[in-house]
């Protein structure tokens, strides 16, 4: 219990419980117990339900610089929205120094004054006084004004906090708005009450001068003075009463809301990892993949589904979203951790949305989440790389994939795949033999690095190798390299699709054959380092192999070649923008080697809007190339063929740097009316273009 003076001796300063008696004092601290008791009841709850999660191995504490710099400096909350970063900033340090301030008052009062009787020790008078009041005043008023920034935010109804559903219309989301309303409103309330009582005090107290430092309050006063000093002080108390149980109430709501992200983002920011999609886990358990029940999901990801705010960026980006595909990642976080509450007993004050879809079932994959959601990931990871919190949507979508392929619920195409996979080592349904096919036409030989060794093997990939328009950038590529005398070889008929994207669709078993098959081709070879072709390749062959060699992109090579002048390039005319493969940019963070290509040809350059690490997706990762795509709305790859023709007439050239990529847009220029207008070509072929000696390369 606070004393009620003021430490003696002290001109600055103020009493805590100016004015009460016994009795009030005796009441608030009886509240605050019982405050105390609800929090950690609701704490304890969701702490339990974390529990019962399978281990994650995730307590690294490595990360814990650079999740203090990115809280600290709200990094990932504004990423790529400066209103939010401000105002969220605002918002987050008014509540650490908000929060510091009432901690000081606690012991300096409560432990120091009352349970200690040591007023000597005593220290909240005086210029610290003074310079805390100034400090919190300040805080306090960024508080206020990044909450109305806020406000002001949801006021405009932006498309990302619409809680409406893509794929069902009977649910009632009220409780999740009644929820935000009622966060941000608490919070309002302290900050505005907190100034209120100030102001109060001041007049109450005849404007002592060292009180102009607390310039909010010292505004409320000027503007309440005429409340004299008995009515100011009797608003005194009864804000003062209204302040306190809006903490109290809001201390209490933190776990059983909206506030509970307030705890469990700095942790989940704590403990993810952000590699997690580019090396996907390992099957928990052989027998049985993928998960099937709640029960089978980690602790990491009960503590994803809580913190997820709803702030709905991922439903933003996300191109099966755009498409119509019935899947948004916030919607299946939020499923999932409705499913989560459900089965953990814990009832959020608002309901916590609609009940869960088919509550109690006890299958997760297409039953709490659709099997058509399920398949409609491509596995883009804009997801995961713009959650400001650290959710990681794409290994749990692959892990209730692997539950529906371990129970055959697989779509036909993928079914297709799969067998061409399994007998041929490749999704066209070819031969092995066909594999190097491509390689006719060129007037040289590619060493076969079965026979003899080579500096780089060049992993071509499926697409590269049997798609009629990609194969034409591989020779394309194949040309460049001997060009510059780059030492590079083939497998031939012994490269196997990589299975990067067999991994994403859930067949593990399948991966692990061609992973295996793969690597005893590169046992047998010789080679210093790995290129590939196909960025979906990159990523496993890096992230997934276990391989000691380098693996590199096709375009960092040319990149390379070019800048150190073993190809001389001379000025192409025109316009062009680039599109960044998921595979390529967000997994393999290479952004900068095709730019440079293309500032290379001398070609002017227009970025489109969604660009870099915020690239659309073409829509055929994660296995979505081998599924049935004619139910969408809109394909993602027309999609991104209107946002490039709509840069302006004059940008003739859709540069891509991925097989798939090249197949996909070629159509999707077809289907949106755009031949003749906008023309796809690989880097490769404008680097071929663009070639200063002996002519440049067909293609
Ligand atoms: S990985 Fe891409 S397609 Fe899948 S949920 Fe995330 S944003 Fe959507
Ligand atoms: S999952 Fe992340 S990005 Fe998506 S709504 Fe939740 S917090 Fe926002």
């Amino acid at each position: 219990m606070a004393s009620h003076q003021l430490a003696a001796g002290a001109t600055e300063g103020r009493e805590v419980f100016e004015g009460f008696g016994t009795a009030p004092i005796v009441v608030f601290y009886l509240l605050t117990l019982v405050t105390i008791a609800i929090f950690t009841y609701g704490f304890w709850r969701r702490f339990a339900k974390y529990r019962t999660g399978r281990a994650a191995g995730r307590l690294n504490l490595n990360n814990m610089k650079r999740v203090v710099v990115d809280l600290s400096s709200q990094r990932t909350i504004g990423k790529r929205d400066p209103y939010i970063r401000v105002a969220h900033f605002l918002v987050f340090w008014g509540f650490i120094v908000l929060l510091i301030g009432t901690t000081i008052i606690a012991i300096d009062e409560d432990i120091f004054g009352f349970l200690l009787n040591k007023p000597g020790w005593q220290f909240w008078h005086g210029a610290f006084y003074v310079g805390y009041a100034l400090v919190l005043d300040l805080f306090g008023i960024g508080f206020i004004v990044g909450l109305l920034m806020l406000a002001n935010r949801r006021r405009s109804k932006p498309f990302r906090l619409d809680y409406g559903r893509v794929d069902r219309d009977d649910y009632d989301r009220g409780g999740y708005s009644r929820d935000d309303r009622v966060f941000l409103g608490i919070l309002l309330s302290l900050g505005v009450s907190g100034f209120l009582i100030e102001g109060f005090r001041i007049v109450a107290n005849d404007f002592p001068s060292f009180e102009r430092v607390s310039i909010a309050g010292y505004t409320v006063a000027l503007l309440f003075s005429w409340l004299g000093e008995a009515g100011s002080d009797t608003a005194r108390v009864v804000t003062w009463w209204f302040h306190a149980g809006a903490a109290l109430a809001f201390v209490a709501y933190i776990p059983y809301s909206k506030a509970m992200h307030i705890v469990v983002d700095a942790v989940d920011l704590l403990v993810t990892n952000p590699d997690s999609a580019r090396s996907l886990p390992a099957v928990a358990d052989p027998a049985s993949p993928g998960y099937q029940t709640m029960e089978s999901f980690t602790w990491k990801e009960y503590l994803d589904f809580d913190a997820c705010t709803k702030c709905g960026r991922c439903h933003e980006v996300c191109p099966a979203r755009t498409s119509g595909a019935p899947l948004s990642p916030r919607d299946f976080i939020l499923d999932l951790r409705e499913a989560a509450d459900s089965r953990a007993g814990i009832k959020l004050w608002y309901g916590g949305g609609a009940e869960p879809r088919h509550a109690g079932a006890t299958e997760v994959a297409g039953s709490v989440i659709a099997t058509d959601t399920l398949w409609a990931c491509t596995t883009c990871m804009a997801c995961m790389e713009v959650c400001p919190v650290g959710i990681e949507h794409v290994p749990t979508i692959v892990e209730l994939r692997r539950r529906l392929v371990d129970v055959g619920d697989v779509e036909p195409g993928l079914q297709n795949a799969f067998q061409s996979l399994t007998r041929g080592g490749n999704s066209f349904g070819k031969s092995a033999k066909q594999r190097a096919r491509w390689t006719k036409g060129l007037d040289f030989t590619i060493k076969d690095l079965r026979k003899e060794p080579a500096e780089y093997l060049w992993f071509v990939g499926d697409q590269a190798a049997f798609d009629p328009r990609a194969a034409e950038v591989s020779r394309t590529v194949a040309q460049l390299f001997h060009r510059a005398d780059l030492d590079f070889g083939l497998l031939y008929e012994a490269e196997r699709n990589s299975g990067n994207d067999v991994r994403r669709a859930g067949e593990e078993g399948l991966f692990e054959m061609l992973r295996d098959q793969n690597r005893d081709a590169f046992d047998s070879a010789g080679f210093q380092k790995i290129l590939t072709t196909d960025p979906h390749s990159l990523n496993t062959l890096r992230h997934e192999y276990d391989l000691e060699q380098p693996v590199v992109h096709y375009s960092q090579i040319l990149d390379e070649l070019v800048s150190s002048g073993r190809l001389s390039l001379k000025t192409l005319q025109g316009r062009a923008t680039y599109h960044d493969p998921c595979y390529l940019g967000r997994y393999a963070e290479e952004y900068d080697a095709p730019r440079r290509l293309i500032a290379a040809t001398g070609l002017e350059f227009v970025e489109m809007g969604r660009c870099r690490e915020n690239s659309f997706c073409c829509g055929a990762g994660g296995g979505r190339i081998w599924m049935d795509d004619s139910g969408l709305e809109e394909r993602p790859a027309e999609n991104r063929i209107r946002e490039a023709v709509a840069l302006g007439d004059d940008v003739r050239f859709f540069v891509v740097a991925c097989p798939k990529d090249m197949v996909m847009y070629t159509d999707a220029v077809k289907t949106t009316g755009n031949e003749g207008r906008l023309e796809v070509v690989d880097i490769a072929q404008l680097v071929g273009r663009a070639l200063e000696t002996e002519g440049a390369l067909a293609g």
